[in-house]
């Protein structure tokens, strides 16, 4: 079948602006094909665009034969531009639909598809994320990366509006920021380099030149293990304020995912109605508990953990139906937490972690801003402070005291839209046993 060229025709409407008061009015649509339904003497089509979908009708009897043989030839989920007249119809979807007067067939879909993008039959998420580029555009998966946009947008206007300047930091790094362990080596020339877990020492540096950043950004981790919140390539929202502490990071943060949260319920119910999620805006101030707290809480329902301990899934879990909702865990013991985080007396740090029932959404905290402080924490760390000769240089030329946070942009669409599995939320996730497509 020969294609057809967009030629000079460009859209004039998009499918949910078709609506009764353009009664008898040409429009020009552009979009794929859904469902077709041939009654015989009367040929249904479904086009969908980012939009929404319309309803195109042709009867036999009153359509041109070239336009009957194209629609013939349309397979679902072909390309297509559609000049037609919009009528009111009482057994039309939304009551109206676009009779037809010429079809340019942009390209052809073929058959069978991989997978049912209507969602009508339910395909497993491995077959989904093969043909991920199919699969993204089945409704609920618009829904997902649109109610993502939203809470990234309110995100950004928000930090801007604070004085926040956006940075790219490198992801081709020499040293570890969090821990070694996680760490991707590449092969950098001649010498083994890795990719960047987190803009850590970066984004702390630049506070002593542009006061307050932000990045959005991956981070790579070498995750071991196959969960449902965990990628080997995520999405981190980072910031780093100079002449601040915890406390108030820890405001900004609040702010930030009550924002996301109530603008996604404002501008998104559409996507939330497809996902079929009900999203509760969590009341601000979000509760916060200790860890030792947390841990007293624990031990009352039978979950003993060793004080220094990071809390595991299943504590983290049982914390989540004592406490439930948003939450902060504050005053961490200094052991669990990465070394560049500011003590508060001998044990402790300043530092927090933000929850959403079982899930971590961000860490953060206080920093050290004196170089002393930081090669001995290095060392209690077991990290050779050698090894960060070009970091620590910064910290002689009076850094500021600052505090940020890492907030996992994936974990917080997971909260937003009801997805149980991250995979949901990336476009092409990386998992252990995914890097394709
Ligand atoms: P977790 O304990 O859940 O593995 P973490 O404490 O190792 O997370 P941080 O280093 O605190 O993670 O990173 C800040 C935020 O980035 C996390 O709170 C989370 O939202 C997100 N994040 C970290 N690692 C991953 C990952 N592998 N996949 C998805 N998101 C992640
Ligand atoms: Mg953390």
């Amino acid at each position: 079948m020969q294609l057809d060229d967009l030629g000079n025709w460009r859209r004039t409407h998009k499918s949910n602006e078709i609506r009764e008061e353009l009664d008898g009015q040409e429009v020009i649509l552009m979009g794929r094909v859904g469902d077709i339904r041939d009654l015989g003497g009367i040929k249904f089509l479904i086009l969908h665009d980012i939009s929404g979908s319309v309803q195109i009708t042709a009867t036999r009897k009153k359509t041109d034969p070239k336009i009957l043989s194209k629609l013939d030839a349309l397979t679902q989920e072909s390309s297509v531009a559609i000049k037609g007249k919009v009528v009111r119809g009482k057994q039309a979807p939304r009551g109206v639909e676009v009779v037809p007067s010429e079809i340019r067939i942009l390209n052809l879909a073929s058959t069978p598809l991989p997978l049912d993008p209507s969602g009508k039959v339910k395909a497993n998420l491995d077959t989904r994320l093969d043909a991920r580029g199919l699969d993204l555009r089945r409704s609920e998966a618009i829904a997902i990366f649109k109610i993502r946009n939203q809470a990234l947008q309110t995100i950004r206007e928000y930090l801007i509006s604070q004085e926040f300047i956006e940075v790219q930091t490198p992801k081709i790094v020499a040293t570890a920021t969090e821990s070694g362990a996680a760490l991707f080596p590449i092969s950098y020339f001649e010498k083994e380099a890795f990719l960047s877990q987190s803009p850590q020492l970066y984004k702390e540096v630049l506070t002593g030149a542009f006061e307050r950043v932000f990045e959005v950004g991956p981070i790579f981790r070498a995750e071991e293990h196959d969960t449902p919140r965990h990628l080997n390539e995520a999405t981190s929202i980072d910031i780093e304020a100079a002449y601040m502490t915890a406390d108030d990071v820890m405001k900004i943060l609040e702010e930030l995912v009550w924002r996301a949260f109530d603008s996604v319920k404002r501008n998104c119910a559409e996507e939330l109605k497809v996902l079929n999620h009900h999203l509760e805006t969590p009341k601000k101030p979000f509760p916060r508990i200790t860890y030792d707290e947390a841990l007293a809480k624990l031990s009352q329902e039978g979950v003993v953990l060793n004080w220094g301990d990071d809390l595991p899934t299943p504590a983290e879990k049982k914390l989540a139906e004592i406490v439930g909702g948003a939450f902060f865990i504050v005053d961490w013991p200094l052991t669990v937490k990465p070394f560049y985080t500011m003590p508060k007396g001998d044990k402790l740090s300043d530092a927090f972690d933000l929850m959403y029932g079982e899930l971590e959404l961000a860490s953060g905290g206080s920093r050290i801003h004196s170089e002393e402080m930081l090669i001995k924490q290095m060392k209690e760390k077991g990290l050779n402070p050698e090894n960060f000769e070009s970091h620590l240089l910064n910290y002689r030329y009076g850094l500021p005291p600052h505090a940020g946070f890492g907030l996992g942009l994936d974990r917080l669409t997971m909260v937003l839209t009801g997805a149980e599995n991250i995979r949901e939320v990336v476009l092409f996730p990386r998992d252990r046993k995914r890097i394709t497509p």
